[in-house]
């Protein structure tokens, strides 16, 4: 016998009830889809830890990196007009005019993968950079790593790259094994010089899109100045949060 609920089989749920339930599962549905297709930007001062979050982070969500720095560092490697103008600015650690590294996302953006969202590493990077994603992507949530100057400046400047692999390490906090030591290189925007241009850059340019992020309620701050490990526990909690 139908006693009103659904096959009969559930306790009986007046129509009203029924609306509730279903606005409540549709509310919650469009939130999550919401978040699933939004992009996350990562946030610091260079050395902060980006680069190597990043991969945490797209581990967990399955976003594609999308890292402005390596565009150009590959702009500047193919010897293209694009790369061969941005390299003055890296290599004086100034950034790279707003028009440039907007049309390079807008071209990004484009492509396949970019269609549930990215994560944006070193982007945006002015509040005009950010003014223009906001019209073209959207933006789920911005986790700044945060490290003071002093820190920066050591992470820096002990920082080595193995061209073949692409891993990074660090003279003293992270040596790379014996047998790959001889082909380590320095970035040459990695000396003590260019590290402070560049952290006055962030200061001056970059920092002020915390506040801007913030009273859009998209900030999460986690405290960079730890291990590796503890840094990637805070960032996995706050991708929790949001996704
Ligand atoms: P990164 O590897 O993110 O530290 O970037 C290296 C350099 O590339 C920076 O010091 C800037 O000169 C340039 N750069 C990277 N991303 C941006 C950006 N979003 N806006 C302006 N310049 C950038």
């Amino acid at each position: 016998m139908d006693n009103g609920s659904v096959g009969g089989l559930w306790p009986p749920l007046v129509r009203t009830e029924y609306v509730i339930i279903l606005r409540h599962c549709l509310k919650t549905t469009k939130r999550l889809g919401e978040s699933m297709v939004g992009s996350i930007v990562l946030f610091g001062p260079p050395g902060a830890g980006k680069g190597t979050q990043a991969g945490r982070i797209v581990e967990l969500t399955g976003k594609p990196q999308v890292s402005t720095g390596d565009m150009l560092r590959a702009a500047v490697k193919l010897g293209s007009p694009m790369g061969m103008a941005a390299k003055e600015y890296m290599d004086a650690g100034l950034l790279v005019p707003d028009e440039v590294i907007i049309g390079l996302i807008q071209e990004r953006l484009q492509e396949d993968d970019a269609g549930q969202g990215v994560l944006f590493d070193g982007f945006p990077r002015t509040i005009p950079q950010a003014e223009s994603l906001e019209k073209i992507a959207i933006v789920s949530s911005v986790i700044s790593i945060e490290v003071p100057d002093d820190a920066i400046v050591d992470r820096i400047v002990g920082r080595r790259m193995d061209p073949e692999t692409g891993e990074i390490y660090h003279i003293q906090f992270k040596p790379a094994p014996p047998e790959f030591e001889g082909r380590l290189i320095q970035r040459p925007d990695d000396t003590e010089e260019t590290v402070r241009s560049r952290l006055d850059a962030y200061h001056t340019q970059t920092a002020p899109l915390a506040d801007w992020y913030s009273e859009r309620g998209l900030l999460i701050r986690i405290e960079g100045n730890a291990s590796i490990e503890q840094v990637g526990k805070s960032v996995e909690s706050a991708i929790s949060r949001v996704f």
